[in-house]
């Protein structure tokens, strides 16, 4: 939000004369509003409001006395026949006895503590009452049942069947603090509302055909029928979505207002001499991202784009052009990488598609070529202080280096373009450290393989235009995934050995792939993978959650005991796994792996070995011989998940594949067929057949369409995981609304917004709109929005 919002918004006095603002001990009474507070963290009318039920149920049946089932819920309508209040024995308190009769058969109800039950419960008086059925000294029971008296003219027969087919809400509860007692003090809050600000613009509400803010909260709380729940909800829904696309709308609109230099295509320059020494055409898809990114980079605001395409769809080349437009357009460009591993590998890819281009100022360079300054944390100073002078002077066109090294020390003498490779955290932070850093805001392109499912796309990247590689460049080969049910069929797993034999027989190279690494170290931070960027890279979850990726059950992290060999493993029975599930035992370690490989399944073959916790200039060196061809296996932690490009490599196989997430096995999956030999994709596992676990794999193996598989990953975690809002441990301000489900929705919102925030960009003429978004925007919820 601007600050001139800022300060409209707080000059404005209808945060106080909202309705929805009174703090709740106002209204239920200190004592309650304590424990609301302190159980469910409400502490206002508008919280309490928007604490809405998780599901309804009627009474029960309305059920004669004679035909009472035990356990169920029921609603009888009968007569008193006795009262009897007495003390409990031994203890403080009364228990009142009260026997009704409905001429067919007598039922007792039991109070405790409730003396004054006997006033009202004389004997003659007609009721309705309900609760669970239970036995108690051999006479059914209702224990503390829900009662309501008729009154002597009443019609008894309608009145028993509205009151056991009214809708009662039930409320996420808490301890003390139950759902009846939240129902009623939402009833006192709701009793109170004449008239509320809706937030929602009158031509929205029309248009859309919502209920207003007041109506909603009635039928959200008190519905009469189903219907009116629903009606409620969807408009409740548009609460959550619109201002969110406000937000979101502001900022396309601010960075539209931002100025940045313009860096329009110069030919005959650096970008034309690549193209004329590129071995292969760009495809179409390529072409046309390419078109759309020069016209970005040509106009004089920044260019604020999400480039998304599946593992090898040419992603680098496209950004290398752009970086190149940038250079002849006389700026520089830094590439950020999320590990050092890949910063590394697109120096080296990047030299290599340069050729002389990139050797500025050396004997075989090209005159017109820039300089490729590397910068990682592992560097000698020497070659850092040159690396930077190159930097900070201008002679490195490009520079690429990990997330934490470049926000942290270079200097630009012109930064023109920031490309944000494979980190989808790459927040507002990030790219204020690096405009600090330029005159002008850079031009910004973040490019992710994990497709992202539209609605997302809405949400958590509302405010970047996005492209799709959707096509892959020619030579690509079929990737073939297969489920090895290590548990179930041992001999899978001794023919996985083998199948990775035989490649490797036929020139080819494998990775083996485990969840943890094993050297010893404790296994909280065993599988922390991160470098310089202090996170994980989990090219896997659009929102960055899971940031190792394994485990989305916690089941690997139990334990410290050395894992198992996998052949002895292999003959676990089900039963056993069933047994010691959830967490058997900790997840297999490269280190083991590696090890057991080596002496045993695949001895004489050269296998190497790869994680985090290497030393940057090991990590680069095994990379650099398994690229070359000197190493046959790379036992490996998913720090190979991203952006590793070895052609000749052309198995995959997933150790406990079942403790990753499916978009990580399909990012893992994307490092094997990228050269002409078809590819192979083994996830071995021990979950048994029928289990969630399994059915993830499944999924993996029945598809190779990313987007469907991301929505499958999406679909299991709650949707403020979506949002990172759990990250920070903070209430989600999504309540009602699915970004996955409520696709239709979102576009309509979004659409909405963008026309409210066009046409009236401070929101004047809609204070209440105005002041939902403050509120959002205020709050900590709107962190997520920071994460894009
Ligand atoms: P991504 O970054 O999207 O995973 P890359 O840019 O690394 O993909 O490309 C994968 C491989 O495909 C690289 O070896 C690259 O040189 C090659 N490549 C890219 N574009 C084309 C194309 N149009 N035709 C043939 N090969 C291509
Ligand atoms: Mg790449």
């Amino acid at each position: 939000m601007s600050e001139a919002m800022a300060q409209q918004v707080g000059q404005r006095p209808v945060a106080n004369a909202d309705p929805l603002a009174e703090r709740l001990k106002e209204v239920v009474g200190g004592r309650t509003a304590t424990t609301l507070e302190r159980k469910l963290d409400l502490r206002t009318v508008g919280d309490l409001l928007r604490h809405y039920p998780r599901r309804y149920a009627t009474r029960g049946e309305l059920t004669d006395l004679a035909s009472l089932a035990l356990d169920d819920y029921v609603t009888v309508l009968a007569e008193v026949e006795s009262v009897r209040t007495r003390p409990l024995k031994g203890r403080r308190g009364s228990v009142t006895d009260v026997v009704v009769t409905d001429g067919s058969a007598d039922l007792s109800l039991t109070f405790f503590n409730q003396p004054w039950r006997d006033r009202e419960l004389y004997p003659g008086r007609l009721g309705l009452f309900s609760g669970r059925v239970t036995v108690f000294n051999k006479r059914r029971q209702l224990a503390q049942p829900e009662l309501e008296l008729l009154k002597e003219d009443q019609d008894a027969a309608a009145e028993a069947e509205r009151y056991a087919n009214e809708l009662i809400p039930f409320y996420p509860a808490a301890k003390e603090l139950s759902s009846r007692k939240i129902q009623s003090c939402v009833q006192v809050a709701l009793d109170r509302l004449d008239d509320l600000p809706d937030p929602l613009p009158r031509p929205v509400r029309e248009r859309h055909g919502l209920i207003g803010l007041l109506e909603a909260f009635e039928k959200i709380h008190r519905p009469g029928r189903r219907d009116e729940y629903r009606l409620a909800r969807k408009r409740l829904k548009w609460d959550e979505a619109l201002p969110l696309q406000v937000v979101l709308a502001q900022r396309r609109r601010d960075a539209l207002a931002l100025p940045a230099v313009p860096r329009p295509v110069r030919r005959g320059g650096l970008l034309d001499r690549f193209d004329a020494r590129l071995p292969f055409r760009l495809t179409s898809g390529q072409r046309a991202v390419c078109d759309q990114i020069e016209r970005d980079l040509a106009a004089a605001h920044p260019m604020q784009r999400l480039l998304q395409g599946e593992v090898g769809s040419g992603k680098t080349v496209v950004a290398l052009r752009a970086m190149l437009t940038v250079v002849d357009a006389g700026g520089q460009a830094v590439l950020l990488a999320p590990t050092e591993v890949l910063a590394q590998q697109h120096h080296r890819s990047i030299l290599d598609l340069l050729g002389p281009l990139a050797r500025a100022g050396q004997l075989d360079g090209d005159p017109e070529g820039t300089r490729v300054a590397l910068l990682t944390g592992s560097q000698g100073a020497k070659e850092r202080r040159a690396n930077l002078l190159d930097a900070a002077g201008g002679a490195a066109g490009i520079v690429i280096g990990t997330h934490a090294v470049i926000e942290d020390t270079v200097q630009f003498a012109d930064l023109g373009l920031v490309v944000v490779d494979e980190q989808h955290r790459f927040g507002v932070e990030q790219r204020d450290a690096l405009r600090a850093k330029s005159a002008k805001p850079p031009h910004l392109l973040v490019m992710t393989a994990t497709p992202i499912p539209r609605t997302v796309a809405m949400t958590a990247f509302g405010d970047l235009e996005t492209s799709v590689l959707a096509e892959l460049p020619g030579g690509r080969s079929p990737i073939s995934t297969f489920v090895v049910p290590a548990a179930d069929k041992p001999h899978y797993l001794a023919r996985t050995w083998d199948r990775i034999r035989e490649e490797v027989a036929a020139g080819h190279q494998a990775y083996v792939v485990c969840p943890r690494i094993g050297d010893g170290e404790p296994t909280g931070s065993d599988e922390a993978e991160g470098e310089e960027t202090g996170g994980a890279p989990d090219g896997a979850a659009p929102d960055g959650a899971a940031p190792d990726g394994a485990a989305p059950d916690g089941a690997a992290r139990a334990g410290g005991d050395p894992a198992d060999e996998p052949e002895r493993q292999a003959q676990l029975s089900l039963d056993d796994l069933a047994k010691a599930a959830p967490a058997p035992r900790p997840a297999l370690s490269v280190v083991d792996t590696a090890r057991r490989l080596t002496e045993r399944q695949l001895a004489g073959l050269r296998i190497g070995v790869l994680h985090g916790r290497l030393a940057p200039e090991e990590k680069d060196a095994v990379m650099t011989a398994f690229a070359a061809g000197g190493i046959d296996v790379l036992v490996a932690t998913t720090v190979i998940e991203v952006g590793v490009n070895v052609p000749n490599a052309t198995v995959m196989v997933v150790l406990d594949a079942d403790r990753f997430g499916v978009s990580q096995l399909h990012q893992l999956r994307g490092r094997v067929g990228r050269g002409t030999a078809p590819g192979l994709c083994l996830l071995v596992t021990q979950a048994p057949e029928e289990t969630p676990a399994r059915q993830r794999l499944g999924a993996v193996a029945a598809t190779l369409d990313g987007f469907e598989l991301s929505r499958i990953d999406l679909e299991q975690r709650r949707e403020g995981d979506v949002l990172g809002a759990s990250q920070s441990g903070r209430r989600s301000s999504l309540k009602l609304l699915r970004v996955l489900d409520d696709e239709e929705l979102l576009r309509a919102a979004r659409e909405a917004a963008s026309e409210l925030v066009e046409s009236d960009p401070l929101l004047t003429g809609e204070p209440a709109l105005a002041a939902a978004v403050a509120a959002l925007v205020s709050s900590d919820q709107a962190g997520f929005l920071d994460k894009s």
